[in-house]
């Protein structure tokens, strides 16, 4: 189903009876719904920019009470019924009680109705400020949703630098994305959003296959020394059924050698490690390699290094922007290399902006550099034509 759709002036959008198979989020323009009782018509009121309409209707998936014809030209974003149910199945007992009881309050008022009275919309217009932050979460979603569908998600690759050949080898998949109105709006904000629903599974698939057509790319060009490419995965992401064996599935279809393709793993509070390293183990033999992200920060901690295997360690960038101004910061780093080097894995520092910190790096033996100095995210196609490579360090050889 398409997320926007344009109305002209006096075009209907549904009528009363049809199915209320979503909600709608007027986005421009206005709404009048109206009803027929008998020969009469009933006019429920005209609804503008920021309100949401037909929301009850898709909750009960009961037929439309009203009929809503566009008032001026108008733009509307559908409301997914299945990401509506998500949510709710999702949400605190309490909340999804409180819903309940008021949807079955509505339908009884509903049909103790007298004959004559006009029925009330199905619909209420949002007006308390603390809906305006749920109306946006909704609205992004839905935009979200049709970036999906046609494709206009963009996949951005920051090269990472090894020390020890002095050469890029390596890349990390950022995804970006572009609103007309908004700008960029960065991972940190939708993939969080995203990651709200399984809407972060249809994100990940998305990622994973531009990644894996650069790679395809890189091989049909005559590479013969394929770099690697990160995908970020969220705990979230890799425990969702199907997802390993999805990611699995591509890979071993796509007939790329080992290695290639690596797995960042992000945030992850609620952390079932039985049910993660079951998940890795199954990647793994199948060639596919583990960093953990964002080390010393967030939910990024000592008992996932315990609990599970990583190839790489990726020490968070705030190590990288303090290690000259804090001793601390530096011991931290210190042990964090030696640890990660105890446990077999690689270390990974990112955020390195200066020749400074990469010396130093190159000082306490660690062996990758991520970082606007190496190079920031790029596009697909510089990765293919090698211009995201470029990087070199003078000091490399000496
Ligand atoms: P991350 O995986 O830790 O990615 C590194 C972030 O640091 C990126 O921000 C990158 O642009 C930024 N960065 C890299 N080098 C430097 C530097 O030298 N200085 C500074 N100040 N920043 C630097 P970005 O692209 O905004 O991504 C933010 C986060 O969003 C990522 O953090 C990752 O957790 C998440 N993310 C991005 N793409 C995906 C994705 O495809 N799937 C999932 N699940 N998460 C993603
Ligand atoms: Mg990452
Ligand atoms: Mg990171």
């Amino acid at each position: 189903m398409a997320v926007t759709r344009e109305l002209f002036d006096g075009e209907i959008l549904y009528r009363q009876g049809d199915p209320a198979d979503c909600a709608w989020l007027i986005e421009r323009g206005a709404i009048e719904l109206t009803s027929q009782q008998g020969r009469r018509t009933v006019h429920h009121g005209v609804f503008g920019p920021g309100e949401l309409i037909g929301e009850l209707g898709m909750l009960e998936g009961a037929p439309r009470s009203v009929t809503a014809t566009a008032r001026g030209d108008t733009v509307l974003l559908a409301i997914d019924r299945d990401q509506f149910h998500e949510r709710l199945e999702n949400s605190d007992p309490i909340v999804r009680t409180l819903v309940g009881s008021l949807r079955r309050r509505a339908r009884h008022l509903l049909a103790h109705l007298p004959e004559d009275a006009p029925p009330p919309a199905e619909d209420l217009p949002a007006e308390h400020p603390g809906e305006r932050v749920g109306l946006d979460k909704i609205r992004l979603e839905a935009l979200l949703r049709e970036a999906l569908h046609h494709g206009t998600l963009e996949v951005r690759y920051q090269p990472i630098y090894d020390l020890r050949t002095a050469r890029v080898s390596k890349y990390e998949a950022l995804v970006r994305w572009q609103l007309p109105e908004r700008g960029v709006v960065s991972p940190a904000e939708f993939i969080k959003l995203a990651e709200e629903t399984s809407l972060i599974v249809p994100v990940g698939e998305y990622v994973l296959d531009r990644v894996l057509e650069v790679l395809r790319g890189l091989r049909a060009a005559g590479e013969d020394a394929l770099p690697s490419i990160a995908v970020n995965l969220s705990a979230r992401q890799l425990v969702e059924p199907g997802m390993a064996r999805h990611i699995v599935q591509r890979v071993d279809r796509a007939g790329l050698p080992p290695g290639v393709l690596k797995l960042e793993v992000t945030e992850s509070r609620m952390l079932d490690y039985a049910q993660v390293a079951a998940v890795m183990a199954h990647c793994r033999a199948h060639g596919i390699p583990f960093a953990l992200d964002d080390f010393g920060t967030g939910y990024s901690n000592l008992t996932h290094l315990h609990k599970l295997e990583f190839e790489y360690v990726k020490v968070d960038q705030a190590f990288a922007r303090h290690m000259f101004d804090s001793e601390r910061a530096m011991a931290i780093v210190r042990a964090i290399v030696a640890m990660a080097h105890g446990l077999r894995a690689e270390v990974i520092m990112e955020g390195v902006e200066t020749r400074e910190q990469l010396a130093q790096l190159r000082a306490l033996g660690v062996r990758f550099a991520q970082g606007y100095l190496v190079g920031q995210a790029q596009p697909a196609e510089a990765v293919l034509s090698g211009e995201a490579a470029r990087f070199s360090d003078a000091d490399a050889l000496v």
